[in-house]
């Protein structure tokens, strides 16, 4: 590992110490950046570091700059490189959190537009354990917080404005006693998770709400989609969704980058199935776990193998 980490910012490397913006960064007063949350997986048998679907996520990042009048100077191959360069270089042998962020750097308050605003981009990776401290399923609660509309922010990308609302229910949730909360859209429909889409299971059937229902279009949510159906030969349905229908569930279980996969086992004080983690949840969990640290030679396209030091 390198003494000291480094992250990148103004088109280079640098310690991460010394990466700082100014009080009057745009985005920091008007959440005008866009973000990822990209996992490098340790696999101590390998030696290698697994960075899970990190195109698609950088191809997000994209949509959401071009949403935002960032313009990088790079392509989706250059961040791979920057990132490869950065993970290599700071030599994390563990779990890692790799996190991009494209900005409106410009020096500008009083300023409410995105064009003539100057960007930038940095990234930095930090050790990253567990994101949910449970080794079973998780308690969860309905947020009084309601997911914005699309009508009303880009919805389907991180734009980092839009996650004011998330973390006001995460933590409504989190200090009334539960691990995470479920989000509504406005008519009372479900969402997803703070960080994380939603599944439900009935009757061996996979439901998830639809693209059009405000939620973020996750990438482990594509990807157990993907298995759900390839590998398990289940059926998936993208729809609507009332919030009564996660009480009479058979499982229902969270995805995202930082949770992976995770089986809610109670909802608003209430049981969902046995209160444990479900059959279907646990075997594509199953799965999944292997996939991301390169044991399913089947799926290393999923991955980006890397080096810690170099190779
Ligand atoms: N929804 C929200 C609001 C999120 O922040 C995340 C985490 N990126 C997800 C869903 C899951 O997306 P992904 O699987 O791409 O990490």
């Amino acid at each position: 590992m390198s003494p000291e980490p480094y992250a990148f910012l103004g088109g280079k490397q640098i310690p991460l110490s010394e990466a700082k913006v100014g009080v009057m960064t745009h985005a920091l007063h008007y959440g005008t950046a866009v973000f990822e949350g990209v996992r490098g997986n340790w696999s101590e048998k390998h030696g290698k570091m697994y960075v899970f679907r990190l195109r698609e996520h950088y191809e997000r990042l994209l949509r959401g700059s071009s949403i935002l009048k960032i313009d990088l100077p790079y392509s989706v191959d250059d961040l791979i490189q920057i990132t490869r360069d950065l993970v290599e270089r700071n030599g994390y042998r563990q779990d890692v959190y790799i996190r991009p962020l494209a900005f409106k750097s410009a020096q500008l308050v009083a300023n409410l537009k995105l064009h003539e605003v100057e960007s930038d981009f940095t990234l930095m990776v930090q050790p990253f354990g567990a994101y949910i401290e449970n080794d079973g399923a998780i308690r969860c609660q309905t947020s009084s917080w309601r997911r914005p509309d699309d009508t009303m922010i880009p919805t389907g990308v991180k734009l980092s404005g839009l996650y004011t609302t998330g973390i006001l229910a995460k933590t409504e949730a989190v200090m009334a006693g539960f691990d995470e909360a479920i989000v509504l859209n406005h008519d009372g429909t479900v969402s997803e998770g703070t960080g994380e889409n939603l599944f439900m299971v009935r009757d061996g059937v996979l439901h998830t709400p639809s693209e059009t229902d405000n939620c973020l279009l996750g990438i482990t949510r594509a990807c157990v989609i993907e298995l759900a159906q390839k590998e398990f030969g289940l059926q998936v349905v993208e729809r609507r969704m009332h919030r009564s229908e996660l009480y009479l569930a058979d499982e229902v279980f969270l995805t995202g980058t930082a949770a992976h996969l995770t089986a809610v086992g109670e909802l608003d004080n209430r049981k969902i199935g046995t209160g444990e983690m479900g059959p279907i949840a646990q075997k594509l969990q199953d799965m999944y776990f292997d996939i991301v640290v390169g044991n399913n030679p089947k799926y290393m396209h999923w991955l980006d193998e890397m080096t810690p030091g170099g190779g």
